[in-house]
């Protein structure tokens, strides 16, 4: 294995940018740095200053956030957003200039240029040995010692996924992102022999430091890939030998349904990951038998610059359900009055570490409730058990009031998964005339499996009590997703047309 690539940036497909280039070493990503950073002060953009990106995922996004973030402060943008999600990040963002590769996310460039934000192209280059591509900046305005961001500066500025509300915009310092990517580094033991296919979105926390950053941490080397995309994964996996992969659930179980008509043999990993949503006890097995490699399942957020827990390598223990023991952070259980809760006890996740945000931007109400004692509160339920690993049990925003009974709908989700029928099940809050919330859910079936409503509801009566029943079913082909692969509960009644005057069963 060729040792100190930062970027695999051979062609990965028809989709990638940036095909059949030599790999990127350090060098020459080090020199990619020092040239951008001149370039952007030659432009007056200084120090903290918020650079918009929308490019797609691949070796120019990964090499963009390392350069820029050198400098000043790098905001990521989905490239599939449209007009009106431009408008609202680059206005929320305040950006200085706007960086868009020609040909892509062009409503990007369109609105940054009705708001009066300078658009500076980026050019994919093909040789890799100073850096892997140009911006379309004069090199006469260059200065000869550019200065680099400071420690406390701001790095990087995300929103967060917007599963609960409006997304937030969480600023996160060098000092914030070095030591979560540290904090994901020992956890899986990473070195300068490991290989990391990244398939997630390099606009999202996960895949810039649960794969990027922790990589270079480590001096390892990442496959940069143009995202996730099912049918070639494994043929990914074959081509450059990672050792190993971070994902969310959903994507974990499309590769599963791949592999299992695959019929060349699967090369073992190192190590799986999986961060960012539940991962359901049974595709955790599934997985470590395809890829006879531990799972290691993770806990993350934007304000958190990624993980907070993580369960740990064998020969220690990895508990199924559980994500794992605080990792870098304190990671405590707090009640709604402030005090920390005992061992066993269910309440909201409190944090503290120096990974963590020091508050959010433009969102005094959000920031008003964040800190408690110094503590974050997440937002999600969960206890530590005796040996002090966190087992999650839902989010606060998504329990559903059922005339005052509080349901967790991932209790709900839990139980019908064992059903034998079910693929994915989502639980969701429909709107009642007279409860205020019911409990629905919307299932999608394993293929070729049949199974009625009425027997879907008789199987959750027979394991939960009455009143977290579910009274909605609904039958899909997908269960929509946000951008980032995670399904959303909140508004999605809405999204499945459920209303008030439905018909929900009285009991
Ligand atoms: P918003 O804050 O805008 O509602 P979001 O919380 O989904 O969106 P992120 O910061 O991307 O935005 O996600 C963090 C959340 O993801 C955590 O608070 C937690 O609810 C969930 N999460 C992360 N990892 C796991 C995991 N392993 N198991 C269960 N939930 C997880
Ligand atoms: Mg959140």
């Amino acid at each position: 294995m060729e040792r100190n690539v930062v970027a695999i940036i051979q062609a990965l497909d028809e989709q990638c940018i940036s095909p059949n280039r030599s790999n990127l070493l350090f060098k020459g990503l080090y020199e990619q740095v020092i040239t951008v950073v001149g370039q952007l002060r030659g432009f007056g953009i200084n120090r903290n200053d918020r650079v918009a990106v929308a490019l797609p995922n691949g070796p120019e996004a990964a090499v963009a956030f390392l350069a820029i973030s050198s400098g000043a402060t790098y905001a990521p943008l989905n490239p599939n957003y449209r007009a009106p999600e431009y408008e609202f990040y680059l206005k929320d963002l305040a950006a200085k200039a706007l960086i868009v590769q020609p040909g892509v996310a062009a409503p990007a460039k369109d609105v940054a240029q009705q708001l009066g934000i300078p658009v500076i192209e980026l050019l994919p280059r093909l040789d890799a040995a100073a850096g892997i591509f140009e911006l379309s900046i004069p090199t006469s305005t260059v200065p000869e010692t550019p200065d680099f961001a400071e420690p406390d500066d701001t790095a990087l500025i995300l929103h967060t996924s917007g599963t609960t509300s409006r997304p937030k915009m969480v600023p996160l310092s060098h000092c914030n992102l070095c030591i979560s990517a540290q904090n994901v580094k020992t956890a899986l033991a990473l070195t300068e022999t490991d290989r990391c296919l990244n398939v997630m979105p390099l606009f999202h926390i996960h895949g810039l430091i649960g794969a990027l950053l922790s990589s270079m941490a480590a001096g390892a080397s990442v496959v940069c890939t143009p995202g996730f995309y099912a049918p070639k994964f494994l043929g990914w996996l074959g081509n450059h030998q990672p050792t190993w992969y971070s994902a969310v659930p959903t994507m974990h179980q499309q590769i599963l349904g791949r592999a299992a008509t695959h019929t060349t043999p699967i090369k073992p990993l190192r190590l799986v990951r999986s961060s960012s949503a539940p991962l359901p006890p049974q595709i955790m097995a599934e997985l470590e038998q395809v890829f006879n490699a531990p799972v290691i399942e993770s806990y993350g957020m934007t304000e958190a610059s990624h993980q907070m827990a993580s369960n740990p390598l064998p020969p220690n223990q990895r508990k199924p359900g559980s994500v794992g023991v605080a990792s870098g952070p304190d990671v405590q259980i707090m009640d709604e009055q402030g005090n920390l809760l005992p061992t066993g006890e269910v309440g909201e996740v409190v944090i503290q570490g120096d990974n963590v945000t020091h508050g959010y931007e433009n969102n005094l109400n959000a920031n008003a409730t964040a800190f408690t004692n110094g503590w974050f509160r997440t937002g999600d339920l969960g206890y530590l058990d005796t040996d002090g690993y966190l087992f999650l049990k839902g989010r606060i925003k998504e329990i559903i009031n059922r005339a005052g009974e509080k349901i967790s709908p991932r209790e709900v989700d839990e139980v019908l998964l064992d059903h034998p029928a079910i693929e994915q099940v989502v639980t969701f809050a429909a709107p009642h005339t007279l409860l205020g919330e019911d409990v629905a859910v919307a299932v999608v079936l394993k293929a070729g499996a049949s199974v009625s409503e009425q027997t879907l509801k008789e199987f959750a009566a027979e394991r939960l009590a009455d009143f977290k029943v579910p009274r909605v079913v609904l039958f899909l082909d997908e269960i929509p997703k946000g951008p980032t692969g995670k399904r959303q509960r909140i508004g999605l009644a809405e999204k499945l047309g459920l209303t008030a005057s439905d018909p929900t069963e009285d009991r």
